[in-house]
């Protein structure tokens, strides 16, 4: 048996980035992962500026690091948005960017690639336990914290503070934290990896389309190095329900027969299977700690409900935790009371992105305002980098949900 102050579950990007905090503030800890290494998940696979900032907070070279995986990343300079009437609005990310000597703004990365990147970053850090091909299976409550077993039963952990980053679907959060799925701010989407779809961006953006035929959600091709593109479809899962949709039918049915993509796919080979995975999304706020717990990542449901970004989230909440166990271990304080604080600062961070968020995917519902506002945006090159600053400014970005901002807009007066 180990006995370790923190145990960290999961080794994606919220236990991975929780690892390395910790490592970097001096703190050592266990990190098991059921998966070996390199390992697939689920995603679209896009990497925001919101990911590049963490890595650089944590360690410049780890960032260095990143931009040397050229062969297994591609730079994203803007995203082109597609309202359901099929019209085209593409927002580079900064109306300032030189892509001949900025590094890019945000990249598509495979996950296999990217989430073992971090591993190789774990591996390097002398004071993080790392255990992969090990599934926990039992959480047993002891007096001053957890006791982790794994399925076999021979491979225990006893810890003060326990970091449950198992993803999705693991059953702490569910069992032990009494986390529900409710619908409502749950989405599912499906993925598959394609070669040769025609017509991509010259600059790589990343393309987010809300299709008529699917309302409210969004169909997205990231392009990928070599010639490959990440393409998906996601809906809240309430949707998906009452409209009885099958995502992987219905993300063919838009391939083979939208006119709009058709004849982008007619040559494009679908290069494995089309697989699905759920999103634990951010919109409905829930305690993320107790007695000797806090949970990170997608287990503390802390995706962005507009977008489906939940890296950097993971990333940034692993970060958040590691700091406050520190103090944790200074004051020899594990207890539920004091472990609030980390909601509190979670909150502070990821909320008041996340609550706007929802309210731009409750406005998107509809596809009359989703297409007003996109034909209103499309006929003034003003909107356009507005929305382009938006990108790095959070404080404007927030306009968005307030009716002066756009009557200041519509009446041609200056926004700022
Ligand atoms: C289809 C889809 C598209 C998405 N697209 C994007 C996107 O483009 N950009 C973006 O930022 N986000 C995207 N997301 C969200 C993103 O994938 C997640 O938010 C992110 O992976 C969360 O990281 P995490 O570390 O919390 O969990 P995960 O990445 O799920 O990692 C959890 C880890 O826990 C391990 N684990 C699970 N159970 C056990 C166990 N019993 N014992 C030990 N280990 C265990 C797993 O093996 C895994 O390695 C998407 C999600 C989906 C489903």
């Amino acid at each position: 048996m180990i006995e370790t102050d923190i145990c960290i579950v999961g080794a994606g990007p919220g236990g991975a980035g929780t690892a390395l905090k910790l490592s970097y503030l001096g703190i050592p800890c266990v990190l098991i992962d059921k998966a070996t290494f390199p390992r697939d998940k689920i995603c679209g696979d896009a990497i925001s500026g919101k990911v590049t900032t963490l890595l650089n907070r944590l360690d410049p070279q780890i960032l260095n690091r990143f931009h040397g995986m050229k062969q297994e990343q591609i730079d994203v300079w803007g995203i082109k948005f597609a309202a359901p009437n099929g019209r085209d609005i593409d927002v580079p990310f900064s109306m300032n960017f030189n892509k001949e000597v900025d590094t890019a703004p945000g990249y598509v990365s495979k996950r296999i690639d990217f989430d073992n990147f971090l591993i190789e970053e774990v591996k390097r850090r002398d004071n993080i336990d790392f255990r992969d091909n090990t599934a926990i299976k039992d959480y047993e409550k002891t007096d001053d914290g957890w006791m982790v077993t794994d399925k076999t039963g021979d491979f225990k952990v006893k810890c003060k503070l326990l970091v449950q980053a198992g993803g999705a679907y693991n059953p702490f959060s569910r069992h032990n934290a009494g986390l529900e799925k409710d619908d409502k701010h749950y989405a599912a989407a499906v993925r598959a990896y394609y070669t040769g779809v025609e017509q991509m961006h010259e600059d790589n953006f990343i393309e987010l389309h809300f299709v008529k035929e699917i309302t409210p959600g969004y169909f997205w091709i990231f392009p990928l190095p070599n010639g490959g593109a990440n393409v998906g479809l996601g809906m809240r899962s309430d949707f998906v329900s009452k409209q009885k949709i099958n995502l992987k039918e219905a993300m063919l049915d838009i391939i083979e027969n939208n006119p709009k993509f058709k004849n982008r796919f007619a040559n494009a080979k679908l290069e494995n299977k089309i697989v699905g995975y759920g999103l634990p999304l951010g919109s409905k706020k829930r305690p993320i700690s107790g007695e000797n717990y806090v949970l990170v990542g997608d287990a503390g449901h802390l995706i962005d409900p507009l977008t489906g970004e939940g890296i950097g989230n993971a990333i940034y909440s692993g970060f958040i935790a590691a700091e406050l166990a520190e103090k944790c271990i200074a004051e020899q304080r594990f207890d539920a009371e004091y472990l609030k604080a980390y909601d509190v600062r979670v909150a502070r961070v990821l909320y008041s992105e996340m609550r706007l968020s929802y309210q731009l995917q409750r406005t998107l519902r509809y596809p009359w305002l989703a297409n007003t506002l996109a034909n209103l945006v499309a006929r003034n090159r003003k909107f356009i980098d507005l929305i382009s600053e938006m990108y790095t400014d959070f404080a404007l970005r927030k306009q968005l949900i307030n009716p002066i901002f756009w009557f200041k807009l519509l009446s041609g007066r200056k926004v700022s």
